[in-house]
């Protein structure tokens, strides 16, 4: 009996996984240029009143001559919107379509998943990111209760409005640089790092190694490296 109820609950959770891999068509609804090279992106379709999200997940759209798939963090889910902020920094699918979305633009996407989320046990938070790192973070930032205790920096060029509270902004220097001059809590809180491979790495191996963090209290999120395409 058990193993027929495991063999079900498997059954089930590898359906509910393939479900989840189908493409939902939305529309664009609205494009705000944020900066020389950022965009919010507004999307519509009935099926996202369906979808469930935390903060920090991200969705995958299917671009150029659908292929190519290029993952966005959710800024913001709603029963009707979803809102992505992306950047257009090279000649990418991703980056162009970033850049040509227009209303009535249509596009395929997947339902929010990963689980680059909070952790909700944490002593404390630390948010490290670069600019395409800053969409979870600042989502998940804002998804935290007042009293939460929050550090964090994010280091770009150009800086993001944010949801609600904001995190400390620096416009160069590296992401290890910047978390080296926080002052942080002498025992470790969870660490969430967006961005940059390489960047998110040296953040986690001095967290780690200098630090004393144990494994499970850093967790990476490497959004892009130079000379990879569509690094997931
Ligand atoms: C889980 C996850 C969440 C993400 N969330 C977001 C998000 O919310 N917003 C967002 O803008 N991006 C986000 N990204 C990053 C985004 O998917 C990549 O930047 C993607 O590579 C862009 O696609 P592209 O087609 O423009 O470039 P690609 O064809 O993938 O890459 C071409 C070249 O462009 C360069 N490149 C790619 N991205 C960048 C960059 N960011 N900065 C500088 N050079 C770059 C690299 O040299 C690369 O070799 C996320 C990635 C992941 C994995």
């Amino acid at each position: 009996m058990c193993t027929l109820g495991s063999t079900l609950l498997r059954m089930v959770n590898l359906v509910e996984s393939l479900v989840q891999r189908v493409l939902t068509t939305a529309s664009v609804v609205a494009v705000a240029r944020l900066g020389e090279s950022m965009y919010e992106v507004t999307l519509t379709a009935p099926a996202f009143g369906d979808w469930r999200y935390v903060p920090g997940q991200s969705v995958r759209l299917a671009l150029g001559n659908g292929l190519s798939l290029r993952t966005y963090s959710l800024w913001t889910l709603s029963e009707s919107t979803v809102v992505l902020r992306g950047f257009s920094h090279s000649d990418g699918p991703g980056s162009r379509w970033m850049a040509s979305a227009e209303p009535g633009t249509r596009v395929a996407l997947t339902a929010p998943k990963g689980v680059f989320v909070v952790d909700q046990e944490a002593p404390w938070h630390l948010f490290v990111g670069d600019d395409t790192g800053a969409v979870p973070l600042l989502a998940m930032r804002a998804a935290l209760p007042a009293s939460a205790s929050v550090r964090g920096v994010v280091v770009s060029r150009e800086e993001m409005p944010p949801l609600g509270a904001s995190l400390p902004w620096r416009s160069s220097g590296t992401l290890l640089d910047a978390v080296r001059s926080l002052e942080l809590p002498s025992s470790p809180g969870v660490a969430y790092v967006a961005g940059e491979q390489k960047a998110c790495l040296e953040v986690r191996d001095y967290l780690r190694n200098s630090l004393g963090w144990p494994r499970r209290a850093v967790k990476v999120s490497a959004h892009w490296t130079p000379g990879k395409r569509g690094l997931e």
